[in-house]
């Protein structure tokens, strides 16, 4: 596809939106960047090194219905066409680490964490399938985790299933099902949907401890936003490798 590509990303104001922004800017794709502080998204627009400047700028909280109507909107209108979309932004709740386990988890922590991680990915992506549907060779990429796959969950041996924030780990499993069940329904679209696993990246969310840095951490992400037509659909992907659902 030509490098006139256009591509949304989600919570792009830090960590591995922000990096996976500036990889795709120096591919050449224009980027729209979005988060929920206009004075953050400025702030990394006014410090920006990557290598096509961003394009735009949304003041876009994900769980807002009215910021993502009228983000939509403003893309059918501005740009007519939307290429990539990153469904990047997420949480983990505070204090989830080594806490909520399935037993415990709270409400509270649940609707919090769903309601980012899921319901607003799902409402986010309704809303812009008519732009996506509008490009040539459309790509959604749902930024997941290895702690969202049952597979890896349900196996004892397995270093990740011990890691039990429990809110989360749900979260990211339901996100999985939106990108079989959506990759599946747009099959005849040319719009591929796959789930990413960065790794576990150095970002506020991965902690100090994590040992790949965000370069690295942003690799997954940009290369499914950028596959080509005979690339994955609705598949699970760390670094080119399928993951177990
Ligand atoms: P960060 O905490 O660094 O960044 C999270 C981003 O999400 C921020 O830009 C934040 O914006 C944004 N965000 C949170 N809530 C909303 C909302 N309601 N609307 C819009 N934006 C929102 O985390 P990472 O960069 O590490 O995480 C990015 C993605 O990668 C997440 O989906 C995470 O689950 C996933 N991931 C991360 C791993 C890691 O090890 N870091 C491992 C596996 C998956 P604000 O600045 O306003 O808070």
């Amino acid at each position: 596809m030509s490098n006139d590509r256009i591509a949304l990303i989600t919570g792009s104001n830090r960590g591995i939106g922000l990096e996976a922004a500036k990889q795709l800017s120096n591919q050449g794709v224009k980027v729209i960047l979005s988060g929920r502080d206009k004075a953050k998204l400025e702030a990394v627009q006014a410090t920006w090194n990557g290598e096509v400047a961003p394009i735009d700028i949304i003041e876009l909280d994900i769980t807002k219905a009215e910021d993502r109507a009228r983000a939509a909107q403003k893309i059918a209108e501005q740009y007519g066409r939307l290429d990539i979309l990153v469904n990047n932004a997420g949480v983990i709740v505070e204090g989830e680490w080594g806490q909520n386990n399935s037993e415990t988890v709270s409400q509270e922590d649940l609707n919090t964490t769903f309601s980012i991680n899921v319901f607003a990915q799902i409402g986010l992506t309704q809303d812009l399938l008519p732009v996506l549907k509008k490009s040539k060779a459309g790509r959604i990429v749902n930024v997941s985790s290895i702690l969202g796959s049952l597979a890896v969950n349900a196996d004892q041996n397995s270093s990740w299933s011990a890691v039990k924030p429990f809110a989360y780990n749900a979260s990211k499993a339901a996100l999985n099902m939106f990108t079989v069940s959506l990759s599946q329904s747009l099959a005849d679209t040319g719009i591929k949907v796959n789930s990413a696993h960065p790794g576990w990246v150095k970002t506020d969310l991965g902690t100090s401890a994590a040992p790949m840095d965000v370069t690295e951490g942003a690799r997954t992400v940009v290369e499914l936003a950028l596959i080509d037509s005979d690339g994955p659909n609705g598949q699970f992907i760390h670094l080119g490798e399928e993951q177990p659902w």
